[in-house]
């Protein structure tokens, strides 16, 4: 929707020093998944210093349902349009890794590092609350008319997607257009993610004394080795082509056996496979588990007993693909375009907060908030892709875009 009655865009309006002055202050407040609590309270306090009311503002109790537990649900902040228009939700993770924790993060010629060199900086995706923070506080500072707003900080996203996964969406409002910051550059909208299953293997043999009766026992070790060269050499195991059809897959956890006089009854593994074709998908976890049901046949004792193999695979979140012409995806590139970027799309490999949004019937475009090197202790915020994700965002929060 485009404003026709402000002759200055509110991109080139918003209090840039207070700004930055956020997201310097988010970044240092620990809270990896699980842990969001501190940071939930700094958000509300600061709503609730612009002027929102409590009864706008609330925790849900998703943490209760997740698998991971948690001390916080997601927070949602919502908003009465004073324009009439659709729903829109703002959204970015409050969560994030565990290396952030401890971080001092210092300004430096545009660039935000941790002064603490052990640390990550927590941009990801602290970044992406303050670009919500400063376009909620905006809209109550400078009295913005806006569409009807939903501001949503889901919690646990690096460690499962779940609370966008299990958030419930009237809780959200019934939004109709979703923006998700989670990124680097400003100019770039990611409208699709690949889909991932997670994968947990337990292949069962049988234990003997590995000197007196080896050929009594049957090696899970054995099994698990045939398995994963069988995956391997036939072109299932990492960067996956086959025809026109691409996935990938990885096996990271293997455990199994105490001692080298027993012949091991036991291993547990645990990888994923990924693909952006949910039959392609389905397919690699088929061949997964066909390849451990054959080593195991492969793997006999003396009296001619096999083991097992317990194979689960959960959908860990279901892949997108948005269309340029989707509302929310011509809207945001839009109000790239409006704070003089070149808007491009993607599509990641990686999985988003908006893919269950998406996936659940809320069309939802990631846009980038500066962060980089992620999860490492490089981890930078170039303030000006910030600021433009700042600009961005109230953008689209005002309808502007
Ligand atoms: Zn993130």
């Amino acid at each position: 929707m485009a404003s026709t009655s402000r002759s200055v865009s509110a991109s080139n309006s918003f209090d840039r020093k207070a700004a930055v002055d956020r997201v310097l202050k988010l970044m240092e407040i620990p809270g990896k998944s699980c842990e969001e609590g501190r940071v939930v309270e700094f958000i509300r306090g600061e709503l609730l210093t612009a002027g929102y009311q409590p009864d706008q503002i609330t925790n849900d109790e998703v943490h209760k349902e997740s698998p991971a537990g948690g001390e916080v649900g997601n927070l949602i902040l919502t908003l009465p349009g004073t324009l009439k228009a659709p729903r829109r939700l703002l959204m970015a993770h409050l969560d994030t890794v565990p290396l952030c924790v401890g971080s001092k993060p210092a300004l430096k010629g545009g660039i935000v590092r941790s002064r603490d060199k052990k640390t990550a900086l927590g941009a990801d995706d602290r970044s992406g609350a303050a670009v919500l923070l400063t376009a909620a506080l905006e809209i109550a500072r400078q009295k913005l008319p806006h569409p009807p707003l939903t501001f949503f900080w889901p919690v646990q996203e690096e460690i499962g997607l779940y609370g966008a996964r299990f958030v419930n969406l009237k809780k959200l409002g019934s939004p109709k257009l979703g923006f998700n910051w989670d990124g680097g550059s400003a100019a770039t909208a990611c409208i699709g993610a690949t889909g991932a299953y997670d994968l947990a293997i337990e292949v069962e043999g049988l234990a003997s004394h590995a000197g007196v009766h080896p050929e009594a026992g049957i090696s899970a070790i054995a099994i698990a080795a045939l398995a994963i060269a069988d995956l391997q050499q036939n072109g299932w195991h990492g960067l996956i082509r086959k025809g026109t059809q691409s996935g990938t897959s990885n096996l990271g956890v293997i455990q199994g056996g105490d001692a080298t006089n027993v012949v091991t009854a036991c291993v547990k593994l645990r990888g994923e496979v990924r693909s952006h074709d949910p039959k392609f998908r389905k397919r690699l976890v088929k061949e997964f588990q066909e390849a451990f049901e054959r080593a195991v046949a492969g793997v006999k004792n003396s009296s001619g007993n096999t083991g097992k193999v317990r194979f689960t695979a959960n959908l860990k979140y279901e892949s997108f693909q948005l269309k340029e012409t989707e509302a929310c995806v011509s809207s945001a590139l839009s109000a790239i375009s409006a704070v003089g970027l070149k808007g491009e799309t993607r599509i990641s490999n990686g999985g988003l907060d908006a893919n269950w949004l998406s996936a659940r019937g809320l069309p939802t475009v990631t846009l980038g908030s500066g962060q980089h090197d992620v999860h490492t202790v490089n981890e930078t915020l170039q303030l000006d892709d910030y600021l433009n994700g700042c600009g961005i965002g109230l953008l689209l929060a005002t309808g502007e875009a």
